[in-house]
């Protein structure tokens, strides 16, 4: 069996040839071009899907998008102006229409969850959480084998909580929400800020080094994180909680900081599980 898998991101748009076991062959990444808009990007993803078409036979289109996603329809309910014109876009019933196979979207954070359940670090877990940190924080919620997606598709904006009452103002015209402050681009500003012009990856090597500046950034912001996640484990009660992203590519580090910083927030029927894993961990 061949899936056509194709990620939609601001920036970027991922694609692969998924078979029956999640094994991906021919990947392939392309501008987003998100500025052109959404009639420009359904016009791209239905390129992609001919070219995917050519290299193989395939049974099925499977799509992750930004934005929140109607599952049942595939259909964009709301993107930010990043994409200009695609919230509303009937995207599955234009794929499957034009190649005439089954087609499915998700948001694109659902989908790292489905994807760590199925094949990753989340193998065999029924209740977790998944907090992807980027430009913002997503967050999907695992629950009794299934993903939750709320009521209007919009369950597990965990970006949007606030932290910090009446602090940092955000994109959803609130203030203090949780992604101000612990998603990696909100370390990446207070690093730039702080210890001037600097990617994450060179900062990381100043904690290693044992830089205390660069270590006092880090533990502001791990505290900021793991409040969140402790006020999250409270009501989920999951036995893992994956974290994706980028930033996740710091492994060991990162890991063992959430880790141990979440467990001083927990009382100890929450500590016994809640083990924190990085994204795209294959057991
Ligand atoms: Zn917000």
């Amino acid at each position: 069996m061949y899936i056509g898998a194709i990620d939609i991101g601001g920036t970027s748009i991922k694609t692969a040839i998924s078979n029956e076991y999640g094994e991906l062959k021919n990947p392939k990444a392309y501008p987003t071009e998100a500025d052109k808009g959404g009639s420009h990007l359904m016009g791209k993803i239905l390129m992609i899907c001919e070219e995917m078409q050519v290299q193989e036979n395939l049974d099925g289109i499977a799509i992750s998008s930004a934005g929140q996603v109607d599952a049942d329809t595939g259909t964009i309910i709301y993107a930010t102006d990043t994409i200009p014109g695609y919230s509303g876009m009937n995207v599955c019933e234009q794929v499957s229409t034009k190649f005439n196979v089954p087609a499915t979207m998700d948001n694109d954070v659902n989908c790292t969850a489905l994807g760590e359940q199925w094949v990753g670090a989340a193998r065999n877990v029924n209740d977790f959480l998944t907090v992807t940190l980027g430009t913002g924080i997503g967050g999907a919620l695992f629950i009794n084998g299934s993903l939750y997606r709320g009521t209007t598709f919009s369950g597990g904006e965990i970006g949007h909580m606030i932290l910090h009452p009446g602090g940092k103002p955000c994109t959803c015209m609130q203030a203090g929400c949780y992604e101000r402050y612990a998603s990696s681009a909100a370390l990446s500003a207070t690093v730039q800020q702080q210890l001037g012009d600097m990617e994450l990856p060179v900062f990381f090597e100043r904690i290693r080094s044992g830089n205390a500046e660069a270590i006092v950034l880090f533990e502001r912001w791990i505290d900021d994180l793991t409040t969140g996640l402790a006020s999250l484990v409270l009501i989920l009660n999951p036995s893992v909680v994956v974290i994706g992203g980028g930033i996740s590519a710091q492994g060991e580090l990162l890991k063992e900081a959430i880790q141990t910083s979440l467990e001083t927030k927990l009382m100890p029927n929450h500590k016994k599980r809640a083990d924190c894993r990085a994204c795209g961990k294959r057991e």
